[in-house]
């Protein structure tokens, strides 16, 4: 038997622009008094929500109770940039990387499926489209270096893709700042807080979720027992989906590092603002290096995101007054890329954590025999994380799905160096990677 006290709990800032443009929410209610119950899982982003879901599907008669620190679409999930990416983002050339590829992708797609399941069935809005996805690059060095490698092992995959030059890139974005892409067909953009909500909302009649109920205490052993501010759980099993504080609950401790990333979003564009730039409906650009540079979107409501700045941030707090600084870094990067829009403002600028790992692997599996896990989704959980949750709760319930093979030959985080060595490494490589990229802003 291990107990912990949990300490260092989320917070929530109420800054993420994605829920501030949907209505208002009344969150469910916190947990108050105790509960006995088969299952608990903690966590209610995409990996929480898709345990908690596919568990209920498994098993239609248990009870499972979900917990959340903060309120739905808040967390990590509902502040992202909301592409559901169905491609790795660097595919690499042998045999093995391709075959990796290969079960990601299976990985990745069983996620979109699922999500398009859910959204039809509940009528969940939340601005699901395919208009797939422009990976961009905006030197020549870009193109050389990352952009005709991507294509090579698109064509290597047999995955279908579009080289997009220049003059036609700048017709269909209403901007001159790339060189080119690689179009490809398969990514879905979202509003990521509403789908948040509306899968949180829809939960199967067994799973209770209690919002506003941070986990203060946690025990293992042959009963999970679990402390919140008003109240108690035991429950036979126990799946986590805590993404980068799994380590203040006792596990992958030294393993996890956890990352802020900022995003903005515009005020909506006026028709003769649309006028201006005229590009295509809807648009969503990732960069050819994720680290240095921006990926962008061109939302339905006629506004456009910024996101960029990705940086360790092991306390996963930020000051009001740093995300004021990046709002207008935000701006000036957006007058880079619109010099016809200079009125046009970042309406909202907001920070969430994701959780990496050195090797790029996630945290998922078994951890004891009555804990389950997945978290640690390497900035990609609409997909992953989904995953992830789903095959969790599969493998907790002992149900044959070949899909778990592949999520477990993504590997497990590596052993990080020990503090101060892990921050000045972690620095250092963030900062190697930029200066590598420096073209690519
Ligand atoms: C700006 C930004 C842009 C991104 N863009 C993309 C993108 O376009 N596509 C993509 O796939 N990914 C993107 N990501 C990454 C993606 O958002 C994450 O990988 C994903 O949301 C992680 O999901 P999760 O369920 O594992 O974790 P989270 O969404 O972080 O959920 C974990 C939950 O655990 C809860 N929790 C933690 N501690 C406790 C506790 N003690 N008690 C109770 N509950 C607790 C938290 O409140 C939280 O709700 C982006 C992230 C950011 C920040």
């Amino acid at each position: 038997m291990s107990s912990k006290q949990v300490s260092h709990l989320p917070v929530n800032d109420n800054s993420n622009g994605w829920s501030r443009i949907l209505p208002q929410r009344t969150p469910k209610a916190s947990l108050e008094g105790s509960q006995t119950t088969d299952w608990v899982v903690i966590g209610a982003g995409f990996a929480g929500l898709a345990a908690a879901r596919r568990l209920a599907e498994n098993r239609p008669d248990d009870k499972i109770i979900l917990l959340d620190a903060g309120e739905t679409g808040e967390n990590a999930s509902g502040r992202n940039s909301g592409f559901a990416i169905d491609l790795p983002h660097v595919v690499g050339s042998s045999m093995d990387e391709l075959e990796g590829s290969h079960r990601y992708m299976a990985l990745a797609r069983a996620a979109i499926d699922y999500h398009e399941t859910q959204i039809e069935r509940h009528a969940i809005d939340c601005d699901w489209s395919q208009p797939g996805k422009y990976q961009t690059a905006s030197s020549e060095q870009g193109v050389r270096e990352m952009l005709e490698p991507f294509a090579r092992e698109l064509e290597a995959l047999e995955e279908p893709f579009t080289w997009i030059d220049k003059a036609d890139l700048d017709k269909r974005l209403g901007t001159s700042h790339f060189k080119a892409a690689v179009y490809t067909p398969g990514c879905r953009l979202l509003n990521p807080a509403a789908l948040v909500r509306g899968l949180a909302d829809t939960l199967p009649e067994n799973v209770a979720l209690y919002e506003n109920t941070p986990v203060t205490g946690l025990e293992t052993g042959a009963r999970i027992r679990i402390t919140t501010p008003a109240g108690e759980v035991s429950a036979s099993q126990l799946i986590l989906g805590v993404n980068a504080f799994a380590d203040k609950f006792g596990f992958y401790q030294r393993r996890l590092l956890p990352f802020a990333a900022n995003a903005s979003l515009s005020r909506q564009l006026t028709a003769a603002e649309r006028d201006a730039i005229g590009c295509e409906e809807i648009w969503g650009v990732t960069p050819a290096n994720a680290f240095a540079s921006i990926t962008m979107r061109y939302t339905s409501d006629h506004r456009i995101l910024i996101r960029n700045n990705i940086y360790y941030n092991p306390s996963m707090r930020e000051s009001a007054d740093y995300q004021a600084e990046i709002g207008r870094r935000h701006k000036r990067l957006f007058d880079e890329r619109f010099p016809m829009l200079p009125e046009v403002n970042m309406e909202f600028t907001w920070t969430g954590f994701i959780c990496l790992s050195q090797n790029g692997a996630p945290g998922f599996g078994k951890l004891a025999d009555n804990v389950h896990t997945s978290v640690c989704q390497n900035a990609v959980g609409v997909t992953k994380g989904t995953a992830g949750g789903m095959l969790a709760a599969d493998m907790a319930c002992g149900v044959d799905n070949e899909l778990i093979g592949y999520m477990q030959s993504l590997g497990e985080p590596n052993l990080l160096p020990i503090k101060p060595f892990l921050g000045l490494g972690v620095r250092a490589r963030l900062a190697w990677e930029l200066w590598k990229a420096r073209k690519e802003v």
